[in-house]
Parts: C-alpha cells; structure tokens; sequence
C-alpha cells in the first residue's frame, strides 16, 4: 500500500501569499517558505503586514480565488490519484486554500487553522500539529503505507526525510544547495517517473 504526500504551494498550486501581494502591490508579502525556513517568523512577518496595512481575511481570500491550479497540475493529479492515495500535506490554511482545492477536486488536504477576529481580521494560526510534515509521514507509515514525497521548499525538508522516498520538486537554487542530498525533478513528467520508479518494489 502506498500514498503520495504533495506539498500544495509551488507543486499544484501558485503561492497564494504572492497573489496577494500581485492584488496588493506590497511587495514584502513576496517573501515565502523559499526565503525565509522558520514558518513561525514567516507567519508573523505576513500577519504583521496585513495588520500595516489593514489588510482581512477577504483579501486574501479573494486573492486565493483569483488563482488557477499550475498548468499540468489537474492532469498529473488525476492520474496520481489513479496510482496511490494521495495526501496534500500543506501549512497553508482551510480558509486560504479552499477555492483551489475545489479547483482539483477535492484531494484530501491536512494542513493549518487561522484565527479570525469578529471583525475578520487574522489574529492569529493554529497549526495542527507540531513538526506538522514530518508528523503525518511517519502516521502514514504506521499504517502500513509506504510514503512517496515531494515539495519545493524549506518547510518539506522534515517530511521528504522521513518519507520512503522524496523528491524536491522545482526548488530554488538556495534550496538546492542547503540540501544536496535530496533528488530533484523539474516538471510532472519527471515527478512521475520518479513515484513510479520508487513505488514499484511496494506492490
Ligand atoms: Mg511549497
């Protein structure tokens, strides 16, 4: 038994806090998981300028609603999910990710909680578990799955190391060069050899 576990933003989906700052122009909401490892420093540096600039959650949600799944990422996903269970292991948020995730079909989808004030400004997040991506890897492989892998950032290193196999998937250079022993593949067509090349000794 097998299951895929996909990082959501920069493999099937565009950074939804880089539409928003395309919707915004504030240019410092640029900086993503690629720049900045701590999530924590990310998460507080993006709250901090919502807050400046009094920015709520219908902003950013409207600004995930105006994103398309990357192009090739419908098709690889309906054919993954021919192939393995599949679990889109994420630290974006429900209330960010939902348009998109109605946009692939509903794949199943673990990732975080925001905490929302009743003015609908983000105060604050809940993640949904410590060490979240490394946490779910090991779950699935107490239930007997063996676990492909891939992300494009700091934040999948846990979960591509715990993982029976991983993959970088279109990382950055800076990535690259922190984790040289982490294989990459560049584009779908490469990601599904490498699941199927990995997972074939699992039948
Ligand atoms: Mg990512």
């Amino acid at each position: 038994m097998k299951i895929a576990c996909l990082d959501f933003e920069g493999v099937l989906v565009p950074e939804i806090w880089v539409g928003l700052a395309e919707r915004t122009g504030i240019d410092a909401l640029r900086v993503t998981t690629r720049e900045i490892p701590d999530y924590d420093e990310l998460m507080g540096q993006r709250l901090r300028l919502m807050r400046e600039h009094r920015l709520g959650l219908s902003d950013i949600q409207a600004a995930a609603d105006e994103l398309q799944p990357l192009p090739g990422a419908i098709e690889f996903l309906g054919w993954l999910r021919t192939e393995f269970q599949v679990a889109i292991v994420s630290d974006t948020f429900y209330e960010l990710a939902s348009p998109l995730i109605r946009k692939l079909d509903f794949p199943m989808l673990l990732c975080h909680r925001l905490e929302v004030d009743n003015r609908q400004q983000i105060v604050g997040y809940k993640l949904r578990q410590a060490d979240p991506k490394r946490q779910a890897v090991r779950a699935f492989k107490a239930m007997n799955y063996k676990v492909v892998a891939t992300g494009d950032s700091y934040n999948d290193v846990p979960m591509l190391s715990e993982a029976d196999h991983g993959w970088f998937f279109c990382p950055p250079e800076n990535v690259c060069r922190d984790y040289p022993e982490i294989p990459v593949v560049r584009g779908y067509a490469e990601l599904k050899a490498a699941f199927v090349g990995a997972a074939d000794p699992f039948r």
